[in-house]
């Protein structure tokens, strides 16, 4: 029988029990043993799971009370020595303060994974580090398994990423030498897994997937050599995904291992290759159930691909898989009782998708009535879902369709548009703003969640929002800020908000997935074409603007970041999927601006993060998302001033794009990285207006007067006075408002005081 495998498994539990039990543990409620007795319970579920859908090579070790980087720095004692305290702290709480920091030693830092919504603590490696193996967790949890009579194959990150992953610090030790001084610790791991029993281990190298140069081939195949000589009991699956192997497959083909996992999903045409060249005894992982997305499997074409194979190495070399781990979708369907019943078919969650595999090795094995029965179901259910007038509307396709160039062009360039808006909203030099959201507090959540549930009216609901909003207007008002925003609080997020005032989105009740340790987050589906059926933030806007004299500044999610945090169709490409939502927030900006507001604020902090893992297909990446922005936003008066706002300060690559986007004022963050975004700019000449953040909205601080006017007077030495705007990094609301409040009369403050000397200085000018 041909054997089927996940990669790994989600582990936040049926209903996030991870979370729940972490925040009990954190707050001292509960004992280190209840929580993991929590945590043993999420995989024993797991492993029952997938062992009753009949699946053969179950994984273990993908479990991880935080992060599996983590895991994998304390696996080989990356353990910076601000963590280690002499007097022997527990295991878990060493652990826990590197993920959160403590009093006296910050958090390490975190970061996104791949292309992906998951976030990963970055693993340092300071000078002197001595790796040592610490088996515990790998070794302890393949034991727990198989106590319960599951035989799992253990799941490492393998050595290369890891430490690609990973920043060494102040240290003249380069990632090779890092990376060959690991295998001795991997080394002892497989030993210690094979004595436990595993005859298989599966090391995940999702690096291999990137860009890689001939050096770093060479450093993986000499780490996999010395790995294989050093545990000659194990076998191993070596897992790549989230994109094709690109010009690193003959050299991840030639590795001592003996299976390679290939992501068919993100790449298919890999397949034909890989096998083409494939040396004598390697197996191959097809992952050909995407581990990334919620939709059901198109499994004729799945099972194509596996044939293929099959024809060329023969049913003992293939195993049926998931595309990459499922860690990235929710867990179960079942869970969605108020699913929309025409739609509820169309997915597929992590036990559908486990179904999905062992139909398909059921099938490469044999083709009888019941299988015959069950390919149908499956070709009807897709028939369906293509032919859905849910799913296609003609007269989005036809709009789309009929999108001109001119569509994308403000009619003024920037120098003209600058002047007619300066006329129509005068202001000072360096003006004040922020980025949107105010402090969204216990008892605005209590209200919505009262409102969504029923137990409370819309007039109720709307009375205090109106009552919030007019507070946060008459704040700004007070501390002076010059540009106001009306606080999003009718928006418990930023992407969801928009979703539900569109068609062509739906929403789960529990599709829960993992974003960093016990956060998680329930991402809209995007499963038809996008239509607005009417304003989404106009009366909000126009309330707000209704109580103050000062410019009101209307805020917008953009259409790469309202596709990048939902789960995105599967039948349109992504270009086109932007393209229609930017055709519907396009009518929200005409909205806008016909109901008087003269700034609009288009949100993308997820444009870099949409980026492709290979950087030959960036530039057409960028080109589209450029055009979904401009699309969105280009249809204004010269006098409508746009804005946007992205929060990260890396430009490596993107700055040229930033420039086309053409928005009359960008906002980004910049206060952590200590302005370096600033050393990105310096000698480009950033031809609009610019806010690099001087507060950093990510730490309860309020920062003090002088340190945002010095990072404000780092900053005039890249940018003109006449083209810097005052804000902070972020949106506010996650802050709470005894931070907010002086936090901003600061900024206020620190702005007031440069505008003065700059006043000073050019009035000595005028006077020499
Ligand atoms: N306008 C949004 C806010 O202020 C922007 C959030 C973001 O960039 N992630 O909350
Ligand atoms: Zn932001």
């Amino acid at each position: 029988m041909i054997q089927t495998a996940t990669l790994g498994f989600p582990r936040i539990g049926p209903h996030r029990e991870l979370k729940f039990a972490l925040e009990h543990f954190w707050s001292g409620d509960w004992s280190a043993g209840q929580l993991e007795a929590a945590a043993a319970m999420i995989r024993r579920t797991n492993w029952q799971m997938q062992s009753a859908a009949g699946i053969d090579c179950i994984p273990s070790n993908d479990f991880s009370l935080y992060d599996h980087v983590l895991d994998t720095a304390v696996m080989t004692g990356a353990i910076p020595a601000r963590y280690r305290n002499p007097s022997g702290p527990s295991h878990l709480t060493t652990y826990f303060a590197m993920a959160r920091g403590t009093g006296s030693a910050p958090a390490m830092e975190m970061t996104k994974w791949f292309d992906t919504n998951y976030h990963y603590i970055v693993p340092e490696f300071e000078p002197g580090l001595e790796f040592h193996a610490s088996t515990a967790k790998p070794a302890g949890e393949f034991s727990e398994a198989r106590a319960l009579g599951i035989v799992t194959r253990p799941v490492l990150l393998g050595p290369f990423s890891f430490v690609r992953l990973g920043k060494p610090r102040g240290t003249a030790v380069g990632r090779e030498t890092l990376t060959e001084a690991l295998v001795e610790s991997y080394g002892e791991v497989l030993g210690e897994l094979a004595a436990a029993g595993a005859t298989w281990v599966q090391i995940d190298e999702p690096c291999l997937a990137l860009d890689l140069s001939p050096a770093d081939l060479q450093l993986i195949t000499g780490v996999y050599e010395k790995l294989a000589a050093r545990a000659p009991g194990i076998r191993i699956l070596l897992a790549a995904y989230y994109a094709g192997l690109g010009a690193n497959l003959q050299a991840a083909l030639r590795l001592p291992v003996a299976a390679l996992h290939l992501d068919l999903v993100r790449c298919r045409a890999q397949l034909a290759s890989a096998l083409a060249q494939a040396p004598g005894a390697l197996q191959f992982s097809l992952g050909v159930v995407d581990g990334r997305n919620v939709w059901r499997a198109d499994l004729d074409d799945a099972l194509s691909q596996i044939h293929l194979a099959i024809g060329h190495v023969g049913a003992t070399r293939i195993q049926i898989a998931t595309s990459c781990p499922l860690l990235h979708v929710p867990l179960d369907l079942d869970e969605e009782t108020s699913l929309d019943p025409e739609v509820r078919p169309w997915l597929a969650f992590a036990k559908q998708k486990l179904e999905e595999l062992s139909l398909l090795a059921q099938a490469a094995e044999r083709d009888d009535g019941e299988i015959r029965e069950r390919f149908a179901a499956n070709r009807e259910i897709l028939a369906r879902r293509q032919q859905s007038a849910r799913v296609v509307n003609p007269d989005v396709r036809r709009r789309a369709a009929a999108v001109r160039p001119e569509m994308l062009r403000r009619p003024a360039p920037f120098a003209v548009r600058y002047a007619k808006q300066a006329a129509t909203t005068p202001l000072p030099l360096l003006p004040t703003t922020t980025i949107g959201s105010f402090p969204q507090t216990a008892g605005i959540r209590r209200a919505r969640a009262a409102y969504r549930s029923g137990h409370s009216d819309a007039a109720g609901y709307n009375a205090l929002l109106e009552a919030e909003t007019a507070r946060a207007i008459h704040f700004q008002e007070d501390i002076g800020l010059d540009v106001l925003v009306h606080g999003e609080f009718e928006r418990n997020d930023m992407v969801e908000y928009f979703a539900t005032n569109l068609h062509g989105y739906l929403f789960t009740s529990n599709g829960w997935v993992q974003s960093y340790g016990s956060r998680c987050v329930k991402p809209p589906v995007l499963f038809g074409d996008i239509s607005r059926p009417g304003p989404m933030t106009v009366e909000w806007i126009r309330y707000a603007q209704s109580l103050t004299k000062r410019p009101v500044k209307a805020m917008l999610t953009g259409p790469v970041t309202m596709a990048e945090w939902s789960f995105v169709r599967d039948d349109l490409a992504k270009r086109e999927v932007c393209l229609q939502l930017a055709l519907a927030l396009r009518d929200e900006v005409a909205d806008l601006e016909a109901a008087g507001a003269r700034m609009i604020q288009v949100d993308e902090p997820a444009l870099r993060e949409g980026l492709p893992l290979h950087r030959a297909e960036h530039a057409a990446y960028l080109d589209w998302a450029v055009d979904a922005f401009r699309l969105t936003t280009a249809g204004v008066k010269d006098e409508t001033q746009i804005h946007t706002h992205m929060c990260y300060a890396e430009f490596g690559g993107i700055f040229q794009s930033i420039v086309l986007m053409d928005a009359d004022v960008i906002s980004m963050e910049a206060a952590r990285s200590r302005m370096e975004l600033l050393e990105a700019f310096a000698g480009r000449d950033y031809p609009n207006c610019i806010g690099p953040g001087v507060y950093d909205i990510h730490s309860p601080r309020v920062p003090p007067v002088e340190e945002m006017e010095e990072l404000i007077g780092q900053a005039l030495a890249v940018f003109q006075p006449e083209q810097f705007w005052v804000n902070p990094d972020c949106g506010l609301k996650t802050r709470r408002w005894e931070e907010v409040r002086p936090a901003l009369a600061n900024m206020v403050e620190a702005a007031r005081r440069v505008r003065a000397r700059l006043a000073a200085q050019s009035a000595c000018r005028v006077q020499s």
